[in-house]
């Protein structure tokens, strides 16, 4: 039954073909979990709770910062340092108070994916890398319920949603092996514009209200959004699932229990710590500390070259007085020019994993009475141990 004052807030779409008063109470009696409460997550979860949907449930281990508030519109500054499950169930909340939420601060993993995401009609998945993505989709294979799959970065996103009844694949049918970690970056080393997460998000919330009212057509396909093409939309249609796939197949082959699959080897191993990975694993020499590398500037800035790798657009927001820009890509390409200095080298990048690369470069063209120095921890460390008023972004 609808509550009286339901009719006119939600009296918008329920005079809508094929919605109706049904559609409503369809929306009313479902529940629909999102997995991140990000960029993607924040404006699905905004436009599930507005349109009426009964119950939702937000997972998200992290807290809000202040880098979060560009694109992950339920935040807000007073709230930063809070737990991202918790700020978004208080922002959703102002806007439809007999919404039932229930906000996890925990990280999704293979011991609880099965126990967190069973009481719901539909998962969303507004997570940002690969072990997640595949444990959201063998889970969703598992208890066989649709996943609503969106990934944006810099001005571009992927809509697409698996498990469609009655054989939709699931996203390892898809990609059975996942991407080379090299080739996966994230919001902060990439980029992203923050309307187009907006734009996946939204229609990850019209996917699941599409479901749940009956009005999709089940037909499974991806759809590829640039915000700089033309025309931005693309969609390709899918196969069915795949009768070898481990995760949703009905194969020998077939996955046992999810909570004995490692996803985080499975797809490459944990991100490298860049700041002491080069230091256990590089000749000492090769590497300067920030606050040696001060010193340095301070006392014969005159006698140094100081080459930042970033690229340009980076180099354009903040750097260092007397550095020149020599992008890592064109460095690498050509060394030379910048090896007839008799001066000493020292490379320097945001986060300390480029700069190590091109300092190498330099070494094996020229290994003789040459001192290249790599600036351990890049700027993002030189901000925190030598001049707090440098910009982080
Ligand atoms: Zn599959």
């Amino acid at each position: 039954m609808l509550a009286l004052d339901d009719y006119p807030r939600y009296g918008r779409q329920m005079i809508l073909d094929r919605f109706g008063l049904q559609g409503q109470l369809k929306l009313q009696n479902s529940s629909v979990v999102v997995v991140g409460a990000g960029g993607l997550g924040c404006p699905a979860l905004q436009y599930l709770a507005a349109a009426g949907i009964g119950k939702l449930g937000i997972i998200d281990p992290d807290v809000v910062e202040v880098s979060n508030l560009q694109r992950q519109i339920l935040h807000d500054e007073a709230k930063v340092g809070m737990p991202k499950a918790e700020s978004a169930a208080r922002a959703l909340k102002q806007i439809n108070s007999r919404l039932v939420i229930d906000a996890v601060c925990d990280a999704l993993s293979p011991d609880n994916a099965v126990k967190l995401l069973s009481p719901y009609d539909i998962i969303l998945d507004c997570t940002d890398n690969a072990p997640t993505r595949y444990l959201l989709s063998d889970t969703a294979a598992f208890i066989r319920k649709p996943l609503v799959s969106g990934a944006a970065q810099k001005f571009e996103g992927q809509l697409c949603t698996y498990n469609l009844e009655p054989d939709g694949p699931c996203y390892r049918c898809l990609f059975p092996t996942p991407p080379a970690r090299e080739l996966v970056g994230t919001c902060e080393e990439n980029g992203i514009l923050g309307a187009v997460t907006g734009v996946i998000g939204n229609m990850q919330a019209l996917e699941a209200i599409k479901i749940i009212t009956g009005l999709h057509d089940k037909k499974p396909s991806l759809l590829l959004f640039s915000a700089l093409g033309s025309p931005p939309f693309r969609s390709i249609k899918l196969r069915s699932r795949k009768a070898t796939c481990p995760a949703c197949g009905n194969s020998d082959e077939k996955f046992g229990e999810i909570n004995k699959i490692d996803y985080v080897q499975f797809c490459g191993g944990p991100t490298p710590d860049w700041e002491s990975r080069g230091l256990s694993l590089g000749n000492p020499d090769h590497r300067i500390s920030v606050r040696d590398f001060g010193r340095v500037c301070e006392e014969k800035r005159e006698a140094i070259t100081i080459i930042d790798v970033r690229p340009p657009v980076e180099f354009g927001i903040c750097a260092l007085p007397g550095s020149i820009n020599v992008p890592l890509r064109e460095l690498t390409a050509n060394p030379h020019p910048y090896l007839s200095t008799p001066r000493e080298i020292y490379v320097v990048c945001r986060l300390g994993n480029d700069s190590q690369i091109a300092a190498s470069s330099l070494r094996e063209v020229r290994t003789e009475d040459i001192k290249v120095k790599d600036v351990i921890g890049g700027l993002r460390a030189w901000t925190r141990h030598v001049d707090p008023t440098f910009p982080v972004y």
